[in-house]
């Protein structure tokens, strides 16, 4: 395996870290301490309007009891001017441009919109302004957000680690995809890849709900970072409840500040979840440290894990 890993942990503060999440960094933080890697904290905040008081502190706090540990800190909210800079190199290049599209705008401009898919925009607002200043002027109060220019035919193809070869054509699912919402800023898409890149993670492993968003973050890196070897991906599938969805609040209490007040130990959980990824029997109770001879990204199902009730 690879010298020199460098894996990170990115959660967002938007509600309390839960098993979903906690399953996925338990798979990130063993495969880079089973390679003898190094860990990345990196708390993604700024997701203003979803993001809740008090999240992050809570995510780190519940991390700590379970027992992960990471090198290296940082908090999106603190690296602003590195977005601005990322955004202001894409405008050079004539990369981007902005757009006054309410989301409403965009939603009417979709052929078959799915729940949860990211939306397709057909580029309405290219070429229309020839400045961010021009564009605000026309959709004040509101910010215009600046959108990637798609070429047609923009085919991204990469293997994932997990996940197998993944093709898509950019500028058919997605369109000009937006990367920020106002002048300098950026929105995740943006943020997280520059960051990546810019802190040298090697491999990238998260939510397989992400997968939809690698091909423009790998579009945006090769744009802005031309010389730099991409961090490889691997996309792990997500925890679900028992109607198939992605774990929410409907599905009952599985935050994890929740497991630790009703007396579960963070060994029970840990145990529950490994044994979900094929290291241990179910019922066993294990440390992080414990399960790095376990670790094996191949005998975790390729099937979205379906939760079952922990505290029985
Ligand atoms: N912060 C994102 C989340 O919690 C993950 C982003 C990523 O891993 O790239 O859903």
């Amino acid at each position: 395996m690879a010298v020199g890993y460098v894996g990170r942990l990115a959660p967002s503060p938007t509600g309390a870290l839960h098993l979903g999440n906690v399953r996925t960094f338990m798979i990130a933080w063993l495969r880079a301490r089973s390679q003898g890697g190094k860990v990345i904290m990196r708390m993604e905040d700024l997701d203003h309007p979803k993001d809740k008081v008090g999240a992050d502190v809570q995510a780190i706090e519940d991390l700590r009891w379970l027992g992960f540990d990471w090198d290296e800190e940082y908090v999106q909210s603190q690296r602003k001017d590195v977005y601005a800079k990322a955004t202001a190199r894409l405008h050079d290049a004539g990369l981007i441009y902005p757009c006054i599209c309410s989301r409403k705008d965009v939603e009417a401009a979709q052929s078959a919109p799915h729940e949860g898919e990211q939306l397709y925009y057909p580029g309405i607002c290219r070429g229309r302004f020839a400045t961010w200043a021009d564009a605000f002027h026309h959709s004040s109060p509101r910010l215009p957000c600046w959108r990637f220019r798609v070429p047609e035919n923009t085919l991204v193809d990469f293997t994932d680690e997990f996940a197998g070869p993944y093709h898509q054509d950019v500028s058919r699912a997605l369109g000009d995809f937006p990367v920020a919402r106002d002048e300098g800023g950026a929105g995740y898409t943006l943020a997280a890849i520059v960051d990546d890149v810019l802190m040298g993670v090697t491999e990238i492993v998260r939510g397989d709900d992400l997968l939809p968003a690698t091909p423009p973050q790998i579009l945006l890196a090769r744009a802005l970072f031309p010389d730099r070897e991409l961090p490889r991906f691997c996309h792990v599938p997500l925890v679900v409840g028992p109607d198939g969805r992605r774990l929410a609040k409907r599905h009952g209490d599985t935050r994890i500040s929740f497991y630790r007040e009703s007396g579960l130990t963070p060994e029970r959980i840990l145990g529950y979840l490994a044994a979900s990824c094929g290291w241990c029997a179910s019922g066993s109770s294990r440390t992080l440290a414990s399960l790095l001879p376990d670790f094996s990204l191949s005998t975790i199902p390729n099937a979205p894990f379906l939760i079952g009730c922990l505290l029985k």
